[in-house]
């Protein structure tokens, strides 16, 4: 005959034993072994803070996972499928993808160093940097992210820690050689960083360029539906791997179970969603590169278009983020074109399945280098929709935006 299956915990031979505990006591312990074998395709989520140790030596045992803001075993699946992704030895895990870029800096820097920041940084930041390690001794001074890896280099004193990079940069899509950046610094001693929240540690992995730290906000692609916040930053080098749990441990973040399961269910299809989007944001990019009303397109990826060599070189594919600059026009004529958009949703944040679209303007006064792309620069996202529909969508909000401009 076929056993029943059922949770051990049903078995009367596994529960609590008789003689343990009045009934309010039984009850507050009861349920706890369920101890179903069932293997699913993705980890279990585990909650909890308190850690039960198998024995009182485990209990100030270095090796031991003594406490659950180290996280379980979602937390632990995810870390390990991300050093798969990124080529990594380490990987830790913070809440968002601002914690993961001010947790790695915080982990790194003391008072009295420097850091080389690139001036088209996400610009949250760069209000870390001017507002947080700024109080706290560290000094920020930006550059040029078409300077090239010699000038940016002499430009290093005995001060400079860290260069943080970003390529393609936010908004406006400056592409740096991450790759020699990286070689000059390292025989300086400097460290390198690199927000590659566009790469995804899919298009480009940082590590193996030679850049010592790759951070990314996973809200964006990897978690890929814009409905969970996570960071991640992934290193090689063991000292460094140290530094950024002690880093973690110190500033006492953890990150939740369900958002770990969230976000390794998105990592599944990342190479899917990232090919589909990055092949309909080059065929859009193509497509506005040819309307009248369009003065200039920033896509790595379009031939011709500024930083496109790097990308071929260092780049597998694209993904559905990128920039243009409509032809003069005031606010309001920018305003009527984003309003006629019915697709595109009009929202910050990027990487999930929908298209979303923006001006940047306003993000752009706090640059000190470039701030004129040639005309109102707006940013696209291309989710996962019907191209066809989507170039649908904008061509008629450029035809509103010529009426207006007039
Ligand atoms: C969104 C974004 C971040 C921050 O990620 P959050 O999870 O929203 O904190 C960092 N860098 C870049 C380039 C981003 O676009």
């Amino acid at each position: 005959m076929r056993e029943a299956l059922s949770p051990a915990s049903l078995d009367p031979a596994t529960r609590m034993p008789a003689n343990i505990g009045q009934e309010d006591t039984r009850l507050i312990r009861s349920g706890l072994d369920a101890g179903l074998p069932a293997k699913t395709v993705g980890p279990s989520v585990q909650k909890g803070s308190t850690v039960i140790l198998p024995d009182a030596a485990s209990l100030y045992a270095d090796d031991q996972l003594t406490y659950g803001r180290q996280g379980l075993t979602a937390q632990f699946a995810l870390r390990s499928a991300l050093a798969e992704l990124e080529h990594a030895n380490g990987v830790t895990l913070y809440p968002s993808g601002l914690a993961a870029l001010t947790g790695a800096l915080l982990a790194v820097l003391k008072a009295g160093d420097e850091i080389l920041v690139t001036d088209a940084i996400y610009k949250p930041t760069r209000r870390f940097c001017d507002h947080v390690l700024q109080r706290f001794g560290v000094t920020t001074r930006y550059f040029d992210p078409q300077q090239s890896p010699e000038e940016l280099l002499a430009s290093a004193t005995e001060a400079t820690r860290l260069i943080l990079m970003e390529s393609p940069g936010s908004l406006s899509f400056e592409m740096q050689d991450m790759g020699a950046v990286a070689a000059l610094a390292r025989s300086r001693g400097i460290l390198t960083a690199a927000d590659n929240t566009w790469g995804a540690g899919y298009l480009y992995r940082p590590l193996d360029h030679g850049v010592d730290i790759s951070i990314q906000a996973l809200t964006k692609y990897v978690a890929g539906h814009s409905d969970v916040f996570m960071g991640c930053a992934s290193v090689n080098d063991t000292r460094l791997a140290v530094a950024l749990e002690d880093g973690i441990t110190n500033l006492g973040w953890s990150v939740a179970g369900e958002e770990a399961y969230q976000v390794l269910r998105g990592l599944r299809t990342l190479p899917t969603r990232l090919a589909r989007q990055g092949e309909n944001s080059l065929a859009i990019a193509r497509w506005l590169s040819e309307r009248q009303e369009v003065a200039r397109v920033f896509h790595p990826a379009l031939p011709g278009a500024p930083g496109y060599d790097l990308w071929k070189r260092d780049f597998s594919g694209t993904c559905g983020l990128f920039a243009f600059a409509l032809k003069s026009g005031p606010e309001s004529a920018v305003n009527a074109f984003l309003d006629e958009l019915k697709l595109f949703g009009l929202g910050f944040s990027w990487g999930g399945f929908e298209s979303l679209a923006i001006s940047c303007d306003p993000q752009l006064k706090v640059r000190k280098f470039h701030t004129d792309y040639g005309g109102p620069l707006i940013r696209l996202h291309i989710g996962l929709e019907n191209l066809d529909d989507l170039i649908g969508d904008l061509q008629r909000g450029l035809e509103i935006y010529t009426a207006k401009a007039g």
